[in-house]
């Protein structure tokens, strides 16, 4: 079963149509693009997943089941499940890279031990681990993103949205970024990559999906794009 779905979702804002009859699938251990200039739509379907916004038609459905039509504790249990990363990173800048990801964890009803456990655990995985003491608005753009991304998996989430992770970072940091994801796509999770970048696009070569004024202009397994 897909673990997102798009069915003929069409979304406004005003009168101006963000997202316009969007269907597809996407399957659990996937990895795949969201591809389309600035204005395209990628961050409206981010946020129609995580049922921040609702279709004005159509579907959108998580795991099978109709997110419009969940209940507030359906609505969470989704969102648990469900890690995010933004292209500003987001993390709490007179904060600690340790106090950043417990602060999370507190927030999911995570024991102290736990944390202590499973912190330096994740920062292992985005090789900062020796940055556990640094406060986030110390790091460069690329630590503060590989940061917020262990924030983002420390729940083991079935699935993570990426709005462009890579946008605020030069390309030896955006190459790096990529690479963690593609690792945490490996390990098991969903990934969906919302970009405008075609360097990061063609260096992914897995499924890209474009949008153009809110439309699916094209749906390639293999990474063929239009920009
Ligand atoms: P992208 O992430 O690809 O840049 P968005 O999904 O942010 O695209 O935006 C799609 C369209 O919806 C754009 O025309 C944008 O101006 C409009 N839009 C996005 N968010 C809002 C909002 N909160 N209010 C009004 N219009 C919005
Ligand atoms: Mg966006």
């Amino acid at each position: 079963m897909s673990i997102v779905s798009f069915e003929e979702a069409t979304k406004y804002y005003g009168d101006n149509v963000a997202v316009q009859d969007v269907s597809f699938e996407i399957d659990g251990g996937d990895f795949v693009t969201l591809v389309g200039h600035s204005g395209s739509g990628k961050s409206t379907l981010f946020k129609l997943i995580l049922g921040e916004e609702d279709v004005y038609s159509g579907v959108v459905r998580r795991g099978g089941v109709d997110i419009a039509g969940m209940t507030k504790k359906e609505l969470l249990e989704h969102r648990r499940k469900t890690g995010v990363i933004f292209q500003n990173f987001r993390l709490l800048p007179r904060k600690t890279v340790y106090e950043n990801i417990s602060f999370a964890m507190e927030a999911l009803g995570y024991d102290e031990k736990q944390i202590e456990n499973d912190v330096p655990y994740v920062l292992d995985l985005v090789d900062l681990r020796h940055k556990v003491w640094s406060f986030s608005q110390e790091l460069s753009g690329g630590e503060q993103q590989r940061v917020a991304i262990a924030r983002a998996i420390v729940n083991q989430p079935e699935l993570l949205l990426a709005d462009e992770p890579t946008g605020n970072l030069d390309p030896v940091n955006a190459h790096e970024v990529i690479n963690i994801l593609k690792q945490i796509n490996k390990l098991g999770t969903t990934v969906i990559l919302a970009t405008h970048d075609q360097a990061v696009v063609k260096k992914i070569k897995k499924r890209v999906i474009t949008l153009v004024n809110g439309e699916v202009a094209l749906d390639d397994p293999k990474g063929k794009y239009i920009l």
